[in-house]
């Protein structure tokens, strides 16, 4: 669901409202709001009644408030066709979704983006708090460690809103920042890790006597929970609204201005026909005026709904091809299973690569799948930093013929067979 705005918020004359179904990326429902008309206006100018026209005039307050308004009503509208829109995806800090929550006569639940990550955060370290007690050296996971992560998520997404890039690399510091490991906060540069300005005096603002959390266990279930919430929250939603507002702007340009008659209203209705039939909405719309539309028009518009259909099947067939790939792989992992109590996935430096890989895969082919790999309870280690730890105890499997033992980064590391 979204709404279009044409210029600036808060001078515009005209507005329009546009709502989506997010499954079938179609518009539902869709309203324009018009501020001027020009018939009236001349009339006004003149000290005249104007004459009989078609007027689009309908919208009398700010411009501001054009888009909650146009929300409110066809959200109310809605109930006229036995139909009600039960939940509202949108911005957590739109006017629009503090009005439709206020004056909406039903019971709308609202879904947004970052609050529904968070909440589902929130959650998951609340399972973590409820399932373990802490090892001996781990710090405690008490309710202060849960807000301290709640804030540093939401603040990592209102930062950085609109930059998934940015955001990943910021979400992905905040467990090792937490356990005092810099590392990806230096890297990345992160503004927020005041442990970079000052490493020497630098002491946690909201964690318990300022001190770094403990636990290599406790680490690892945070950067799992932290990555799948992350995960999420990545609703495939911004596509389909990109898709209405090119269109509009190709019927409505921005440059020129439609609003001062039914102009406007007449461009957007052609604009959100044609994303949902296609271009056969000229042909449909010429024959119900009794226009012939001639046999050119009805070949082209036909080509081109044919190209575009053949384009997103394309796409879908190779959608569903990753998705059976991957349904094939959990039914191989529960199948692997059998009385075990939990499922580990190794792979060498997948730390930092094939986990993220395979997560992000599923989570936008197969979310659902997300949760049947919680149920199985399926772990994942990284052999690289075992490996490492081997030849730092000076494993006895590592020496070598001559004595010495294999160095980290020596090509013998990778040729030295492990003796047990
Ligand atoms: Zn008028
Ligand atoms: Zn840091």
């Amino acid at each position: 669901m979204q709404w279009l705005k044409r210029g600036r918020a808060n001078d515009s004359l005209t507005g329009q409202g546009a709502i989506m179904g997010s499954k079938t990326k179609k518009v539902l429902d869709y309203s324009c709001a018009n501020k001027l008309c020009r018939i009236c206006e001349s009339g006004r100018s003149k000290g005249k009644d104007p004459a009989y026209h078609d007027c689009r005039q309908n919208h009398k307050g700010s411009s501001k408030s054009m888009e909650p308004e146009v929300g409110v009503s066809l959200f109310n509208d809605a109930p006229n066709y036995e139909v009600k829109y039960s939940v509202f995806i949108g911005d957590d800090d739109s006017s629009t979704t503090a009005k439709i929550h206020e004056e909406v006569g039903y019971n709308v639940e609202k879904w947004s983006d970052s609050s529904h990550a968070t909440r589902t955060l929130v959650s998951h370290l609340h399972k973590i708090k409820s399932e373990k007690n802490s090892l001996p050296g781990e710090s405690v996971f008490s309710q202060k460690v849960i807000d301290y992560f709640q804030k540093c998520f939401s603040y990592c997404l209102t930062q950085n809103k609109g930059d998934q890039e940015k955001m990943r690399k910021s979400l992905i510091a905040i467990v090792p920042h937490a356990f005092g490991e810099h590392k990806t906060c230096e890297e990345n540069r992160l503004s927020w890790c005041k442990w970079l300005q000052n490493p020497d005096t630098y002491s946690h603002k909201d964690l318990s006597n300022g001190k770094d959390l403990t636990g290599e266990h406790l680490k690892k279930n945070l950067t799992i929970t932290l990555l799948l919430t992350n995960l999420l929250k990545m609703l495939p939603r911004s596509q389909s609204n990109e898709s209405l507002h090119s269109t509009v702007g190709s019927k409505v340009p921005k440059i020129r201005f439609y609003g001062g008659s039914e102009s406007a209203d007449q461009r957007i209705a052609a604009a959100v026909a044609q994303t949902n039939l296609g271009k056969q909405y000229l042909v449909d719309t010429l024959y119900r005026a009794d226009i012939e539309p001639g046999q050119i028009t009805e070949q082209k518009t036909a080509m081109i709904d044919y190209e575009r259909d053949a384009g997103q099947k394309r796409k879908s067939s190779v959608e569903f091809k990753k998705q059976q790939c991957l349904r094939s792989f959990v039914d191989f992992l529960e199948d692997s299973k059998g009385s075990c109590d939990k499922i580990v996935l190794i792979g060498h430096n997948s730390a930092s690569f094939d986990t993220h890989i395979l997560l992000r895969t599923i989570q936008e082919y197969s979310p659902e799948l997300l949760h049947t790999m919680k149920e199985l309870n399926i772990h994942f280690a990284d052999s690289l930093i075992l490996f490492r730890n081997l030849i730092k105890e000076k494993h006895a499997g590592l020496k070598q013929d001559d004595g010495s033992f294999v160095k980290i980064k020596s090509r013998s590391a990778l040729q030295t067979p492990v003796r047990n």
